[in-house]
């Protein structure tokens, strides 16, 4: 297991920032179970570990789950395959169409995890995509329009850019909420110990610093433009 020193190394000259902009938004997005993501012309890529937990999830064997739900990647990344869509609207194979919800929430493949603030379009250079179909980013992009210029806001940005420790921790907690969130539980534990850093955080506290952080990481300029069409 990596420890502190090279676990800090690391973490500081080899994570892109934008990741900590793109946690920091997945901390505050709220999905709303629209289902819109999970049907029409785009489908989810799923690796073996993907699929031995949809496998595990389910009760059955991993060969059955690939043969029951998957096709292969038109793409070809290696080591994947994609979900069959095959429901209504071409949704997906996974998702409870009538409900518009997955069947496999807590268990759903990565990809789907980190839809969509952490799954930045690879065709746009923006770090966030926001995406016009999404009804959890409408109302993302609302609640950003309405905070910020918002002046406790502004002043916890201040307050949050001028104190270097409490940036750092900030950045660590993001990367074990990540962790966390990918299933990757063991890992995020270890990190917390090596670091000093208690998980959970104070649930408030966390979500105005996620606030704070993206905002004086993010211009946020052209979201007076976006236009919800779900
Ligand atoms: S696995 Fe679940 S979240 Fe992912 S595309 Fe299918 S229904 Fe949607
Ligand atoms: S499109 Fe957005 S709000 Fe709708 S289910 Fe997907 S992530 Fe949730």
């Amino acid at each position: 297991m990596i420890e502190k020193e090279s676990f800090l190394q690391w973490f500081y000259t080899e994570i892109p920032k934008t990741l900590f902009s793109q946690i920091a938004a997945q901390v505050l997005f709220r999905c709303e179970n629209c289902g819109e993501c999970c049907r029409g012309e785009g489908y989810a890529l799923v690796d073996e570990a993907d699929l031995h937990e949809i496998a595990r999830t389910l009760g059955i064997s991993p060969s059955k789950a690939r043969a029951r739900f998957t096709d292969p990647d038109p793409e070809k990344n290696p080591g994947c395959r994609i979900l069959k869509s095959i429901g209504p609207e071409r949704s997906c194979c996974l998702l409870d169409a009538q409900a518009k919800r997955c069947t496999i929430y807590n268990h759903r493949p990565r990809i789907c995890r980190t839809f969509p603030m952490l799954n930045a379009d690879t065709e746009s250079e923006e770090i966030i995509c926001f995406y016009s179909d999404c009804l959890g980013t409408a109302k993302f992009v609302k609640m950003l329009q309405e905070n910020r210029c918002d002046p406790k806001v502004q002043k916890d940005i201040e307050s949050l850019a001028g104190n270097e420790e409490r940036l750092q921790a900030l950045k660590i907690l993001l990367f074990v909420w990540l962790r966390r969130m990918m299933g990757e539980i063991e890992e995020a534990e270890h990190i917390c110990r090596i670091t000093e850093i208690s998980f959970p955080p104070e649930e408030s506290a966390f979500q105005r610093d996620c606030l704070a952080y993206f905002l004086m990481t993010i211009t946020t300029d052209g979201l007076d433009e976006y236009q919800y069409e779900g």
